[in-house]
């Protein structure tokens, strides 16, 4: 497995509750969307209204469930989670729909997994407030109308593209978080320092968020692998000599790559001769799922101009080649 495996799954569950934040002022980074979501929030409350269905888009790890209970808790509201693929039947849905209270929050994670029977009853449900549900069976079944409490949807998922148009059209408030720079992964780093009790100087913390591949969850991740480090090596202080020590013992290298990204960059330079190829080929040469590809690995490199995407493939940039210790090609690009 991966060490870094951008996988909520793996959480362990004490830990990760005392350092997600509660409020928007811990939510540390997503300036514009803090700052928009501000307003709303502030607007819903005072007209004492269900704030507007959310979509939160993102890669993994980027904060979209810490948000959607920051909304619910500057709401003053309850929030209920579920996600695309554990609701099976319609009824599932309305069975939550049907619990909830005036204003509250339905969270839906990889709401793109939605099955369309599911979705048809999210439509009425998020337009009109109202769902169908079938009463009986055979011949005598019939369908009654059921007003629902005006509530919030806010929906995650890591592609907006994944979602079907009349699902996203339904949404009044749609943000995307962007990967976190270093300054903020720095801030989210000390944060959780200081919540965990783990000593780690300012070089130390940097150094962390510097290798995070722009994720909160990563940086996370790293300090508590880096903490262990420190206390059997360095005395406990996590320092930048620590740090470093410790990540290129993890395999994440300076730029924060791990084993998949550089067997990635590889792979498209040493069998594809740079590229263009196509997500499907890669995946297929890499034995990986092309989901986990599209969603978790490729969005980092794109963003830091290791990977192009073009309409013939994906193809590796100058700075991939020189990444991996080799003399790009004149074609390469920047
Ligand atoms: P996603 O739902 O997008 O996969 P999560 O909301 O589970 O991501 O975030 C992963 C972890 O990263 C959270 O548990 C939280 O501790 C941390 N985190 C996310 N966003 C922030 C933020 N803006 N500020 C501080 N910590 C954050």
């Amino acid at each position: 497995t991966r060490v870094l495996a951008n996988d909520a799954t793996l959480e362990d569950d004490a830990i990760e509750a005392s350092i997600r934040p509660q409020r928007l002022d811990d939510y540390l980074g997503q300036k514009p969307v803090r700052e928009q979501l501000a307003i709303y929030i502030e607007a819903a409350r005072r007209r004492q209204e269900a704030l507007d269905h959310v979509l939160i888009f993102g890669p993994p790890g980027l904060g979209k469930t810490t948000l959607s209970h920051v909304i619910a808790n500057e709401l003053g509201v309850n929030v209920r989670s579920t996600s695309g693929p554990v609701l099976e039947r319609a009824g599932d849905l309305a069975a939550l729909l049907t619990n909830l209270e005036r204003g509250d929050v339905l969270f839906v994670d990889e709401i793109h997994r939605l099955s369309p029977v599911v979705e048809e009853v999210l439509y009425p449900a998020m337009e009109d407030f109202q769902i169908d549900i079938m009463i009986g069976e055979g011949p005598a079944a019939r369908s009654i109308k059921l007003d629902l409490p005006p509530f919030t949807l806010i929906g995650a998922t890591t592609r907006a593209g994944l979602l079907t148009g009349p699902l996203r059209d339904r949404f009044g408030i749609i943000q995307r978080l962007e990967f976190y720079n270093a300054e903020e992964l720095l801030a989210i780093v000390r944060r959780s320092a200081r919540i965990l009790d783990i000593e780690c100087d300012v070089e130390g913390a940097r150094e962390i968020a510097r290798r995070a591949r722009g994720t909160p969850r990563i940086a996370n991740r790293l300090l508590r692998r880096v903490r262990d480090f420190a206390q059997v090596r360095s005395g406990g202080v996590i320092t930048h000599e620590a740090a470093s020590a410790a990540m290129d013992m993890l395999r994440v290298d300076a730029e924060g790559f791990d084993d998949l990204d550089r067997r990635l960059l590889r792979m498209i330079i040493e069998n594809f001769d740079g590229g263009p190829v196509g997500v499907e080929s890669l995946a297929a040469a890499l034995s990986e799922d092309r989901g986990t590809l599209e969603d978790v690995v490729e969005p980092y490199l794109i963003q830091q101009g290791f990977l192009v995407r073009t309409a013939r493939g994906r193809m590796a940039s100058a700075r991939a080649w020189r990444h991996l210790g080799l003399q790009p090609p004149p074609t390469a690009s920047h």
